[in-house]
């Protein structure tokens, strides 16, 4: 398995499992209980949820998705905003590692901006840190202000990730913000890889995959897998599209294949207002 390097240096996969909407239908349950442990079994052993996520249905199913296999797993999963307090946080945090089965998360973020202090979110995470219930915290959906503001409050500039909307049609963090992140060595983690299955219809990237001999979800996916500090977490509750997915390490894009692809979805000319889904 390709593996990015957290801040700390520890290593962890960049692919990984993405969670939204599962655990919503209760007849795909099992496929999808089935779809995480083939993903753990292939070394995609992260998991990427939140407490918003079905209201902590998808929270519970990981729960019993990675039931005996607590600790193949890297366990990442979100706090809303609106409880980002020093209340909050850790009455949250218990909420989910109680909906995971588990005592630990490896990576707890803030879910995207809300209104409370940065330095008060912080605090509290490091205290949920220090009492070993979160390994690493980092944030999602900030943009480039919001991160120099987040690093700049005591104890900031130890966060882990930014989780953010990145695929070959929302190209705008490569205006400012990835570069930044990269300079810092802060990891990426892409979310709606596949714009949501949108983009493995877009007839471009079609046609390129079909040239390259890959589908539309393994050229999208390997498009973000050939960039330095990028985890794809692209979500499925099915094995056979998860087996597909994964394929996309086979392949590694190359210069022409690239120069191609910037040609068909062209990355911004400048700063762009940070996109969020
Ligand atoms: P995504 O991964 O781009 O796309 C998921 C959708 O595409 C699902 O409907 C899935 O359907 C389908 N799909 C996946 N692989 C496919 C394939 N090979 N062929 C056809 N369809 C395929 O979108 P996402 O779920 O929005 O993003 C991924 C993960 O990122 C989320 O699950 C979540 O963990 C995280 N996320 C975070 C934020 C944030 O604000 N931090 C926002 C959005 C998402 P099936 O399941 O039916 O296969």
């Amino acid at each position: 398995m390709k593996t990015v390097s957290l801040p700390s240096g520890e290593k962890v996969p960049a692919f990984g499992l993405g969670t939204w909407n599962i655990g919503d239908t209760r007849s795909q349950r099992a496929e999808e209980i089935a779809t995480l442990r083939a993903g753990l079994d292939a070394g995609a052993t992260l998991i990427d949820t939140a407490e918003m996520y079905g209201d902590g249905r998808s929270e519970e199913l990981v729960g019993e998705a990675i039931a005996g296999r607590r600790d193949e797993v890297f366990l990442v999963t979100k706090v809303y905003p609106h409880n980002a307090s020093q209340k909050g946080v850790p009455a949250a945090c218990e909420r989910s590692l109680k909906r995971l089965k588990t005592d630990r998360i490896d990576l707890y973020l803030l879910h995207w901006r809300g209104s409370v202090p940065f330095a008060e979110t912080i605090e509290a995470f490091a205290a949920l840190q220090q009492a070993g219930k979160i390994r690493h915290f980092g944030v999602s959906n900030l943009d480039l202000s919001d991160m120099k503001e987040w690093c700049k409050a005591p104890g900031g500039a130890a966060l882990a990730a930014n989780q953010l909307l990145y695929n070959l049609t929302r190209r705008g963090i490569e205006g400012d913000l990835l570069p930044w992140l990269r300079e810092k060595r802060v990891p990426v983690m892409a979310y709606s890889p596949v714009e949501q299955a949108r983009l493995l219809r877009d007839a471009k990237l079609v046609k390129f995959a079909k040239q390259a001999g890959m589908t539309p979800a393994q050229a999208a996916l390997a498009w973000l897998l050939s960039k330095e500090g990028v985890i794809v977490i692209p979500k499925t509750g099915r094995r056979e599209r998860l087996r597909e997915n994964l394929g996309a390490l086979d392949f590694s894009l190359n210069e022409k294949q690239l120069i191609e692809l910037d040609q068909l979805f062209p990355p911004p000319s400048g700063p762009q207002p940070l996109e969020m889904l």
